[in-house]
């Protein structure tokens, strides 16, 4: 009996499964899988059980329903200046996740390469995997972690289709400036590249520093497929609702894809999302200082117990280099650190091609609450006494 497809071969399991199974048998603090410990707005969830009480518990069109398409269109506006149309030019997904996997299925063909950021968020591979792509890594390295043009010009190739680019940058915390999404665009259009651009921490940057999505760019709008979702920006990553916005034709090609995976997505949640995403500025202003705090508080910790830290400029996740503690393979510390000092850890080189430019980093995440990052650092101590 055939178990597994060729399509699947070497994607293994997610190192999120591995890190929070072994965070609930050791009881250690998971600092590993990015999710909040704290529900988002009370009053978005009484949106959700209004439309679960109220009936709206059977399939949405496969777009989405209309008052989050406008919701997200709208969004796009006030935050970005970007125009687009709601009935035409958004689509809504099963999270980020299904946006992303979606426009890979229905833009690219096999053979077809796809440059990516590495470290890369872990569906990126396999789902250019599951399509039949190439992918073609690009490198951002310690200790800054900034974009290298001529390494993502060398990249390109007769058969490159699409950029998959991604940020604010997980899990590095890099969010891309305005001068290397300028030379990123400058290759799309050379070489007439689509651009898939997941912005799912588009509401995390910090220190000011700002978030400018790729499609705002001269001549980017037309082959610019820029995903987000409710789950990173809300805090309401179990509901999974994600979309796409971009010209008809690429948000036709995801959906032509996403109608048969899941040809909808959570009914009820859609309106509630729809609500907030129409939050005032004080709620985007009091959500990212509070990160920021949290990242504060976590990337000092970590740099007292001995780590050298790489301080994000956004996202949920800090990055240390764990070799002047005395480590040099983050797999090998991860795996160990629920007993040496229980506190679960992602290690980087699973996000790598090049295994060696991750093998000493590892990613800690910071969307919890001040007492658990608390509780994690006070165990973590045990690392700078038992080491030379
Ligand atoms: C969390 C995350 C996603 C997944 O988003 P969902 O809406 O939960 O599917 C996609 N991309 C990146 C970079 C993420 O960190």
């Amino acid at each position: 009996m055939k178990t597994s497809s060729a399509r699947l071969s070497g994607l293994g399991t997610t190192i999120f499964a591995e890190m929070s199974a072994l965070a609930l048998r050791t009881g250690a603090v998971n600092l590993g899988q990015g999710f909040p410990d704290t529900d988002g707005p009370a009053e978005v969830i009484e949106v959700a059980v209004d439309a679960l009480r109220g009936g709206r518990n059977q399939y949405a069109p496969g777009t989405g329903v209309p008052e989050l398409r406008h919701a997200i269109a709208a969004h796009q506006k006030r935050f970005y200046g970007v125009d687009v149309d709601p009935d035409t030019e958004v689509g809504v997904t099963t999270g980020a996740t299904e946006a992303i996997a979606s426009a890979l299925l229905g833009l690219i063909d096999p053979g077809d390469e796809v440059i990516v950021l590495e470290p890369y968020y872990d569906s990126y591979v396999a789902v250019i995997q599951m399509a039949g792509g190439v992918r073609r890594p690009v490198t951002l390295r310690a200790p800054d972690f900034r974009l290298p043009i001529d390494e993502l010009r060398a990249a390109v190739s007769p058969q490159t289709t699409a950029i998959l680019l991604n940020s604010p940058h997980n899990p590095t915390g890099t969010v891309l400036r305005r001068e290397e999404l300028d030379a990123i665009a400058a290759v799309a259009v050379e070489h007439d590249l689509v651009v898939i651009s997941d912005e799912v921490y588009e509401h995390l940057t910090f220190d000011g520093i700002p978030h400018i999505p790729i499609t705002t760019l001269p001549g980017m709008a037309e082959r610019t497929l820029t995903i987000s979702s409710g789950g990173k920006s809300f805090s309401f990553t179990g509901w999974k609702i994600g979309w796409a916005t971009g010209p008809a034709s690429l948000v036709q090609a995801m959906i032509g894809a996403k109608q048969f995976l899941t040809y909808t997505s959570g009914s009820p949640l859609q309106p509630a999302i729809a609500h907030a995403l129409g939050a005032d500025d004080a709620y985007f202003d009091t959500f990212h200082s509070r990160l920021q705090a949290q990242r504060d508080q976590l990337c000092d910790g970590l740099a007292e117990i001995g780590f050298e830290v790489y301080v994000p400029e956004g996202t949920y996740f800090a990055t240390t280099d764990i070799r002047p503690l005395g480590f040099d393979d983050g797999v090998e510390f991860c795996r160990t650190l629920p007993g040496l000092a229980g506190v679960v850890a992602i290690p980087h080189q699973v996000f790598y091609d090049d295994v060696a430019a991750g093998r000493p980093l590892v990613r800690w995440a910071f969307c919890k609450q001040p007492a658990v990052i608390e509780q994690a650092l006070e165990r973590l101590q045990v690392l700078a006494t038992t080491t030379p």
